[in-house]
């Protein structure tokens, strides 16, 4: 498997009156080809901005100051923005939690879904709308000879997260980033929509980047996940390992503070975890999660941690395990 996307110390920084928030603090993470990979994290850590970043469609007090994103062997942040608009909507594709951030309320469905396929494909007429019946017919909305002619506010809200799925597809983007894709939606539509993800990503070797505060969504659908916490990423695993056996002490905290033994159901969002996320504009000196970490020594608060390879290919950044590389056994025991 090739990587599509390849971050590699990843920095932006959100200017505000007060001072730079490093939002995104030398991120690196790699997206194989058609794999699902969660980034999860509470709110505030920096997913959304990582996402941004990617897309380079930052709000204006944004900026990348270092890093690269490498999408294939194109380093997208080197690009000027003419070449990235032709990227955007047809290399990658980006779905919200609020549909309406998307789709144009004044325009039918035809239209928008035709608008992208006329710039990107170059299709017309009769050509494009039967490319538009069966995009959203892949997307599971019905009847859509007839639906293509209405407008987005006479959709369902379960529904107009299809029809921002399919405009997301229309382009055929190599990648998918997916904000919060079902935040918004009651529990039976976010099942439906996460096996449509599922299907289409299963059948179109779709690579996605999967963006949530829930851990029941990450099961559901991811095949790795990254922990992310204050602007970095501090844990990588793949699905199975992770919700078995996280490492980080961060991890740990959110797993245990699920309900019932099977973690592995949709709902489940970050419980709260004692203490305050630092505040991004601080200098860091050491981990920064030490602060509300029951493991943390004075090392911790004095040196940031190293990456970590566990045994299979979890991989943690924690002074517990950096003495004692290929295991799982950290140095210093867990009491939890
Ligand atoms: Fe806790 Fe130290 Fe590990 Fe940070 S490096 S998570 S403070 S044990
Ligand atoms: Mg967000």
């Amino acid at each position: 498997m090739s990587p599509v996307l390849r971050i590699n110390n990843l920095e932006t920084i959100l200017h505000t009156e007060a001072m730079p928030v490093r939002a995104v603090d030398g991120l690196t993470l790699q997206i194989m080809r058609g794999e699902t990979f969660a980034l999860l994290g509470e709110s505030g850590c920096g997913k959304s901005m990582t996402a941004l970043s990617v897309m380079r469609l930052l709000p204006d007090a944004g900026e990348i100051i270092g890093g690269s994103v490498r999408l294939g062997e194109e380093d997208l942040l080197l690009l000027p923005e003419t070449a990235m608009r032709s990227i955007r909507g047809k290399r990658i594709s980006m779905i919200f939690q609020e549909p309406m951030l998307s789709l144009n309320p004044v325009m039918t469905v035809a239209d928008q879904i035709g608008e992208v396929l006329q710039r990107h494909f170059n299709l017309h007429g009769g050509v494009a709308r039967k490319r538009i019946q069966e995009i959203l017919d892949q997307v599971g909305i019905p009847d859509p000879s007839r639906r293509m002619e209405e407008y987005p506010f006479q959709f369902s809200g379960g529904m107009k997260q299809r029809m921002m799925i399919a405009m997301a597809l229309a382009g055929e983007p190599e990648l998918l980033i997916a904000d919060e894709p079902t935040t918004a939606l009651d529990v039976t539509i976010q099942a439906q929509v996460l096996d449509l993800m599922r299907s289409l990503q299963q059948r179109d070797g779709m690579t996605i980047l999967l963006i949530t505060h829930d851990l029941g969504v990450a099961a559901e659908i991811a095949h790795r996940v990254g922990i992310m916490y204050a602007g970095e990423i501090v844990e990588t695993a793949p699905r199975d390992e992770f919700f078995r056996g996280p490492a980080h002490p961060y991890s740990r905290k959110l797993l245990a503070s699920l309900p019932g033994r099977d973690r592995r159901r949709q709902g489940l969002r970050l419980a709260a975890i004692s203490g305050n996320v630092p505040p991004l504009s601080r200098e860091f000196s050491g981990c920064r999660f030490a602060d509300r970490c029951d493991h943390a020594w004075e090392l911790c608060h004095e040196v940031a941690p190293g990456w970590t390879s566990l045994a299979g290919e979890q991989q943690v950044r924690c002074h517990l395990f950096n003495q004692n590389p290929g295991s799982r056994v950290p140095q210093r025991q867990f009491e939890d």
